[in-house]
């Protein structure tokens, strides 16, 4: 004897304790929502099963490859940092020296002739005017 689905008019298979009566595939599928897959969704689910495992293995490929390109970042950075530091002492110690010497041509006797020699001069030219008014 084969119990028959009265909506599907299909066998049911099942019992269901929550409608109370046998049920068919159909009515399985129905009653939970689903909704077959077709084969064009079933060849993008194979494809993008297929890419994610190829971006994982590549991603794990690669992971040597990263940690190489890190540490070679980390030299480059390293790197600069100690030109970096060699040329700012190389700058500071220019800077001193050229203060240095400058303060040497502060005390020297030769540039202390020099002192007030503007004053002098125009003094001089002034001296100098006030003959040739007295001449003529
Ligand atoms: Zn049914």
């Amino acid at each position: 004897m084969k119990i028959i689905c009265e909506k599907h008019f299909t066998a049911a298979e099942y019992f269901s304790k929550e409608l109370g009566e046998y049920v068919c595939n159909k009515c399985l599928v129905e009653s939970q929502g689903l909704t077959a897959i077709d084969e064009q969704t079933k060849k993008y689910m194979c494809d993008f099963d297929e890419i994610r495992k190829n971006t994982m293995e590549s991603i794990l490929k690669n992971r040597k490859n990263v940690n190489t390109m890190l540490e070679w970042k980390d030299s480059i950075r390293h790197e600069l940092m100690v030109v970096k530091e060699e040329f700012s002492k190389a700058i500071d110690q220019y800077t001193d020296k050229f203060v240095e010497s400058l303060r040497e041509i502060d005390q020297s006797s030769e540039l202390a002739l020099f002192q007030g020699e503007d004053k002098r001069q125009s003094m001089q030219l002034l001296e100098m005017e006030k003959k040739f008014e007295s001449v003529e």
